[in-house]
């Protein structure tokens, strides 16, 4: 479960990026987020992967305050939480193989693991034979996919995507996802961040507008709500 009180993020320039969020997902939910450009979206997603730190209030992932969490145990707190971005991120002189392999390897898994685990992961997101490319080599689509089996390979019960779509063209976007539900329906939570106003109009689920740093609107199988 994600729990947050009364969350404020103030940047160091000033900006109020939240203001005063609270907000509880539950363990299993699926869930957009969604508003305008500037809106504190990519903060609010930031906060829960320990990327930006909250400036005051609790962030609580399966009751453990993120807060206080040391630096080097970051790693493990991302072992719970895997993240998918627009632009992928994929480390671009390592194979798709090797990126998931390396999310495993920054755990310290077991060697003799990773490699059944890789090729799993590879396999369940469509990319078995495509192990040995490197980034450069594979579409959009497919770079996504590679990020996707990275952000899972650790069986994160987290896993928080900012705008996973926005680079993919239409058909991609829908396979992108068709698999964050099925990872979903694997017991994984996902919320995810986007602009796609078709995608949250047609696979319904829990939707949270924030504006101007505030929640909105937080409604079970919302609807986008925006013309953009
Ligand atoms: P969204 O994802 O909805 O577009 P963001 O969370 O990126 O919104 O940004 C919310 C506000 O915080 C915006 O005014 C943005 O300019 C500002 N902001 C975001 N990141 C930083 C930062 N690192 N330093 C200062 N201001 C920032
Ligand atoms: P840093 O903390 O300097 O960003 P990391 O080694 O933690 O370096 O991460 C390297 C890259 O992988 C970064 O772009 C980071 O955002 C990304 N990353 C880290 N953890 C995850 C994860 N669980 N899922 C997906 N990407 C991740």
């Amino acid at each position: 479960m994600i729990e947050m009180h009364d969350v404020w993020k103030v940047y160091p320039n000033g900006v109020e990026a939240l203001r005063g969020i609270d907000v509880r997902i539950e363990q299993g939910e699926f869930c957009y987020v969604v508003g305008p450009s500037g809106a504190g979206k990519s903060t609010f997603i930031k906060l829960m992967y320990r990327e930006e730190k909250p400036s005051s209030g609790v962030i609580l992932i399966n009751g453990v305050n993120v807060k206080r969490v040391r630096d080097w145990k970051i790693p493990y707190l991302r072992r719970k939480i895997g993240v998918v971005f627009q632009d992928f991120k994929l480390l671009p002189h390592l194979t798709a193989y090797e990126n998931v392999a390396f999310a495993m390897e920054a755990i310290e898994a077991p060697r003799r693991k990773i490699r059944s685990r890789v090729e799993e992961v590879l396999e369940l997101v469509g990319l078995a034979d495509r192990m040995d490319a490197l980034p450069s080599q594979l579409s959009g689509g497919e770079q996504q996919r590679v990020s996707i089996a990275r952000a899972i390979v650790n069986n994160p019960g987290f896993l928080i995507a900012d705008e996973p779509t926005g680079n993919l063209d239409p058909e991609n976007s829908w396979d992108i996802m068709y698999l964050l539900e099925e990872i979903n329906a694997r017991g994984t939570t996902v919320v995810m961040a986007t602009h796609n106003k078709e995608i949250v109009n047609t696979i319904r689920k829990r939707v949270i507008a924030i504006e101007n740093g505030v929640i909105v609107r937080d409604e079970e199988q919302g609807e986008y709500g925006y013309e953009d």
